[in-house]
């Protein structure tokens, strides 16, 4: 069976954005985005820009390889990711 298509979907907060690929959630909370570059200047498949607001995007989850650094090299909390059991 494949995997379910990207989807994006927006949070009871409005700058929320929840990326989803397959079972695989990765979140931004884009409030918190001081627009620093380092998420940027280290995703491996360089799927991460500023929008015009200057908060962080994902501009193409298919791509994602779901590796976390983000998640880590993000000073201000802005991602997180989790996996999502009751997804196929
Ligand atoms: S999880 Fe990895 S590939 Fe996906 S946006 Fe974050 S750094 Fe990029
Ligand atoms: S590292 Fe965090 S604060 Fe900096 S641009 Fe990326 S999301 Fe925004």
């Amino acid at each position: 069976m494949s995997a379910a298509p990207p989807r994006l979907r927006t949070g009871r907060d409005p700058e929320m954005r929840e990326y989803r690929l397959g079972s695989a959630v990765l979140t931004t909370y884009r409030g918190w985005c001081k627009g620093c570059d380092l998420c940027i200047n280290s995703c491996p498949a360089s799927i991460l820009a500023l929008a015009d607001d200057d908060r962080i995007e994902v501009t193409d989850v298919s791509r994602c390889i779901f590796c976390g650094i983000c998640v880590v090299r993000c000073p201000d909390f802005v991602f997180s990711m989790r996996r999502d059991r009751s997804a196929r």
